[in-house]
């Protein structure tokens, strides 16, 4: 299955389509998504296995145990009409594929555990144009930006809504939040709430295959049918 509607993927309008995370053009390759709808990118089938983000992975981005996620999990709203069932299997089930950072000079994406340095002289930005931020979002940029200058971190606390710089006392005084994880995110989260950081992260962060839409859709309306 996957491997027929990922050929056709691969060959479609004649373009030749790359796989996001290795680069490489495959024949294997198959379309995701973000759960926003941006997309199709396109995954190959190595880097399915390799770039799998799991339960397990979850956990350790927002520093729980995997254990304490799964119970947690199983019982979200959002993960229930979504894709995990009870008994999954942290390690091994997707929950999509996280994305990747994307250049802030030429909007290209940047394999994962590639530096700075490296990323200047494949892409040809002469004389290191590019580094990491460090006011916090760890987002690649352009040196030359401004993006320091704004690169605030978002309070998420109902009411607030406020920007602030990472390091402002409003985080130590007023609001505690629990910052999404991943780079380049500037939002914040009340620490309590982790359904809403776990949706965050699922929603905004990992792409998604059709396939796994579809295929949970008919196992939910099946199960559905059957307790009817
Ligand atoms: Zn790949
Ligand atoms: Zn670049
Ligand atoms: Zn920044
Ligand atoms: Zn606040
Ligand atoms: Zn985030």
């Amino acid at each position: 299955m996957m491997l027929s509607q990922g050929a056709a993927a691969g060959q479609s309008a004649g373009i030749q389509m790359k796989c996001l995370y290795c680069g490489l053009p495959d024949c294997n390759l198959e379309k995701i998504y973000k759960r926003t709808g941006t997309g199709p990118k396109y995954i190959c089938f190595y880097c399915e296995f390799t770039e799998r983000f799991t339960v397990v992975d979850l956990a350790k981005k927002i520093g729980v145990s995997s254990t304490y996620l799964k119970s947690q999990i199983e019982n979200m709203e959002f993960f229930k009409t979504f894709y995990i069932e009870r008994g999954i299997d942290v390690n091994n089930a997707p929950l999509g594929y996280l994305e990747l950072e994307i250049c802030g000079l030429c909007s290209m994406p940047i394999t994962r555990n590639t530096s700075a340095e490296d990323h200047n002289s494949t892409a040809m930005h002469s004389s290191g144009l590019i580094k990491k931020c460090n006011k916090g979002c760890g987002r690649y940029i352009w040196i030359m930006s401004l993006h320091e200058q704004y690169c605030k971190k978002s309070c998420e606390y109902e009411g607030c809504k406020k920007k602030y710089d990472r390091t402002d006392v409003h985080f130590e005084k007023d609001h505690k939040p629990f910052f999404c994880p991943i780079v380049g995110c500037d939002k914040g989260f009340p620490p309590d709430n982790i359904e809403q950081i776990c949706t965050h992260i699922v929603k905004t962060h990992l792409l998604h295959t059709v396939q796994s839409f579809l295929r949970r859709k008919s196992l939910k309306l099946w199960k559905t049918s059957l307790t009817m």
